[in-house]
């Protein structure tokens, strides 16, 4: 068995164990670290590929939100916040009975906070905007007990907002059921204002508009930032491809992470691997956080990019939407890369990119790769009224992809936060939150939080309590 000694042992590197990697050593440069990741690549659900015509896409995430100081910080010193590229037309919709209607101004975290645009957009009716407008009338104290999105929404603004808006906006981004999804920790500004009597609308007409931060990089996407963090890292930490965890055991140090014949012992331990993952590495570390993370639904779902003939194609005012259950299409999302984003215009060729699949909604699974190419070509040249020839496409299935936070999903993962206090962070989607821009947030939080133990000499105890 070969020995490692470090300070710090990051398992998995995804978005959020890159980040808790550069944040370690941009405030630490002496720690010592080791950064194992299964695949033969780090990046995680960051990947890209690439058409016959050479065109590179992402069939991962494909833009992050620029707002945190910790996300622009990172690319400001990675030198690529000015190569990142925002969208040239940012108009999103939603799929409403068949029609794409434009998301109208006024929308904060999936909220349709100006409802006289909404009616006019044709989102909410007559009826739907009246019901809303009278959220003063259904301001209630609640115990700060979580309850689920929907029924926090359909409390105070109607059910029609529930289901026709927040229910595609929020739910679309876990391709989860609003629902059964915890309010307390996909949306705790709601959750706060939910607790408190306070109105949705009001309270969130004061910060809209204030949110575009949508961006990625050209020409290569958000696999650019994949690359860069790894350039970075380079030579500074060991990073191990290939390196599966398959156990972690608390030692008279800290921990012991082993892959195949070789052991890290380290103080510190990162889990930055889905829950499921950590369940299994927790078993003997702390069975009770092993048995939360062990209870988390993952939604598995498929990206389906399609490169079009261009020659009848026609723009549209809208060129991304989302898609609600109750249409009963197939896709959940499409976007017309081409026209949102100057990098992938091409002389001959429209980029157009569909999501499929939700937590409760398997049906791509059943359907061949070839069959979802002429399905989902079917699809788009019907959902945007275009006649444009499949030239090409690219499938890519994500098996347990996103973490689905039920109702109370914060208490039940309190034992993992726990332990922290035992020199283990576990981070990453199943956490706080499922964006790239919240997985490096985690990743600098964490970081923060050992860099604080480390310098106060505090030992970690692994030791089981
Ligand atoms: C199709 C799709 C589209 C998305 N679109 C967007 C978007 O446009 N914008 C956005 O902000 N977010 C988007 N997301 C969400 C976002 O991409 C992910 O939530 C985020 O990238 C997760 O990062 P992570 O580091 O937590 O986990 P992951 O990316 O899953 O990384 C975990 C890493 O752990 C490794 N690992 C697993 N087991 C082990 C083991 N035993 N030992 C060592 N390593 C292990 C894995 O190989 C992986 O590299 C999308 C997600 C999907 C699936």
């Amino acid at each position: 068995m070969a020995k490692h000694e470090v300070d710090v042992v990051i398992v998995g590197g995804g978005i959020a164990g890159l980040s808790a990697a550069y944040w370690l050593l941009h405030d630490a440069p002496d720690l010592r670290i080791a950064l194992l990741e299964a695949e033969e690549r780090v990046g995680g659900k960051m990947q890209q590929a690439r058409f016959a015509d050479g065109h590179v896409i992402d069939v991962g995430p494909d833009a992050l939100w620029i707002q945190s100081p910790a996300v622009s910080g990172m690319l400001e010193e990675l030198g690529i916040a000015d190569p990142a590229v925002r969208p040239v037309n940012t108009a999103t919709g939603i799929l409403h009975h068949g029609e794409v209607r434009p998301l109208p101004c006024g929308i904060v975290g999936g909220i349709p906070t100006d409802l006289a645009a909404a009616r006019k957009a044709g989102l909410l009716s007559a009826r739907g905007a009246l019901r809303a407008s009278h959220e003063e009338k259904h301001l209630h104290l609640h115990a700060a007990e979580d309850t689920s999105v929907f029924h926090a929404v359909e409390e105070r603004l109607g059910t029609e907002v529930a289901e026709s808006v927040v229910d595609p906006l929020i739910g679309g981004i876990y391709a989860g059921d609003t629902r059964s999804m915890s309010l307390e920790a996909t949306a705790p500004h709601l959750f706060a204002l939910y607790c408190d009597g306070k109105p949705f609308l009001s309270t969130l007409q004061h910060t809209a508009g204030k949110m575009n931060g949508l961006a990625t990089f050209a020409p290569d996407g958000l696999s650019t930032l994949v690359t860069t963090l790894q350039d970075a890292l380079r030579s500074r930490i060991a990073v191990q491809c290939s390196a599966p965890v398959d156990k972690l055991e608390p030692s008279a140090r800290g921990y012991v992470v082993r892959s195949g014949s070789h052991e890290w012992h380290g103080e510190h331990v990162v889990l930055a691997v889905p829950s499921y993952v950590s369940a299994a590495l927790l078993g003997k570390v702390d069975p009770q956080s092993a048995a939360a993370l062990h209870a988390i639904p993952y939604a598995s779902v498929t990206t389906v990019t399609l490169a079009l003939a261009s020659d009848e194609w026609v723009m549209h005012d809208v060129p991304g939407f989302v898609i609600p259950r109750g249409e009963g299409e197939l896709l959940t999302a499409l976007t017309c890369l081409s026209e949102r984003w100057t990098h992938h215009r091409s002389r001959n060729t429209v980029y157009v990119r569909c999501s499929l699949g939700r937590i409760d909604d398997d049906r791509p699974d059943a359907l061949s790769e070839q069959e979802l190419l002429e399905r989902v070509h079917r699809d788009v040249e019907r959902l945007l009224r275009v006649h444009a020839p499949l030239q090409e496409g690219i499938v890519h299935r994500w098996s347990g992809a996103l973490p689905q936070y039920a109702v109370g999903h914060r208490e039940r993962l309190a034992p993992c936060m726990d332990l922290r206090e035992r020199g283990i962070e576990c981070i990453g989607a199943a956490f706080g939150g499922v964006g790239v821009a919240s997985c490096i947030d985690q990743g600098a939080a964490a970081a923060a939080r050992l860099l604080r133990k480390v310098s106060s000499s505090q030992p970690a105890q692994g030791v089981l309590a």
